[in-house]
């Protein structure tokens, strides 16, 4: 089923996002993951682009796989960094010859050990681009990246939110958002997109955090804050990760039930391909 199909259903949309594992045994891991997480009725999955485009092949096939063997539906990532446009439309053909209808069009991060975003000099150079490109092809259901704490390239936030209205003109069906650890900032990111006339879905992605280390890497590398109330948290669980894991459950566990109370059309789990925490917070969710 279509995301765009998906999300007008009345009632939460959950989707879980795993990142195509560098090992055969990570590979297997993740498929058993995934078995544990069909138990609660996601709507669908998605698999992450690497960094620079790094995983093209790897992430199609994991797609691929879970379409035809896991009964889920599945959303592709797709970035334009590293790839020309050649690059880029080949996998969209490749993805529409296999049947994959959903994908999320993103600009991508750059490659591991660079920090500056460069276009390929053949490449597109923005996500918009895509998702012309895909609308163009046709046969997709197409979501894109939104950033509540304006993305970190970002002349301004009033450009940001500009160029998101933009990948929604150009086809968008649905918007998922960067982790954020503070729903007053997603709260207010939805009410300055409605003010643009963007009325597509708008998904909170929610991180249940593993570890105090990665999740201070993860914020500092995507430019999102860390409140104090969690900082001082973290502190306490910095040596311990079965306490770190704990506090990510209960902290996503609040966090996603203001988020529901305020009215969402789903929410977007990024699972780092543990499925435990995902499940354990939707338990308390009664999810
Ligand atoms: P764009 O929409 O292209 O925007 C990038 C920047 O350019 C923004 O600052 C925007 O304001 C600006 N901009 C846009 N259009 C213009 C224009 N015409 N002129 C000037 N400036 C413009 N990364 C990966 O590598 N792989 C993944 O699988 C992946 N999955 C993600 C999933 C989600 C849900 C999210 C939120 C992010 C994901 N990312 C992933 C990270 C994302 O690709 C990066 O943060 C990237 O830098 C921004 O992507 P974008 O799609 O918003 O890019």
């Amino acid at each position: 089923m279509k995301l765009a199909d998906l999300y007008a259903r009345h009632e939460l949309t959950l989707s879980v996002e795993f990142f195509p594992p560098k090992t055969d045994k990570g590979e297997e891991n993740l498929f058993s993951e995934i078995e544990t997480i069909k138990r609660l009725n996601p709507a669908f999955c998605s698999v992450t682009y690497g960094a620079g485009g790094s995983t093209r092949e790897k992430t199609v096939e994991l797609v691929d796989r879970i379409h035809r063997t896991c009964g889920l539906e599945v959303m592709c990532h797709l970035t334009v960094v590293g790839q020309s446009k050649d690059d880029a439309r080949a996998v969209l053909k490749k993805l529409q010859e296999k049947g994959i209808e959903n994908i999320i069009a993103l600009g991508g991060d750059p490659p591991q050990g660079t920090v500056d975003w460069q276009p390929h000099p053949d490449g597109f150079h923005y996500a918009a681009e895509l998702v012309r490109e895909a609308t163009v092809l046709g046969g997709f259901s197409i979501a894109v990246a939104g950033f509540p704490e304006v993305h970190p390239r970002a002349e301004s936030r009033g450009s940001d939110l500009r160029y998101l209205k933009e990948k929604v003109d150009a086809g968008a069906a649905a918007i998922i958002t960067q982790l954020f650890f503070d729903n007053d900032d997603y709260y207010r990111y939805v009410e300055d997109v409605r003010k643009l006339g963007v009325v597509v879905p708008i998904v909170p992605g929610v991180l249940p955090i593993l570890s105090a280390p990665q999740v201070r890497r993860f914020t500092s590398l995507c430019c999102a804050k860390i409140p104090v109330a969690l900082e001082r948290e973290l502190v306490k669980v910095e040596n311990d990760e079965q306490a770190a894991v704990q506090l990510g459950i209960d902290y996503a566990t609040r966090q996603c039930e203001g988020l529901i109370k305020f009215g969402i059309p789903g929410l977007h789990f990024y699972s780092l391909n543990k499925s435990y925490s995902v499940r354990a917070v939707c338990k308390n969710l009664d999810l």
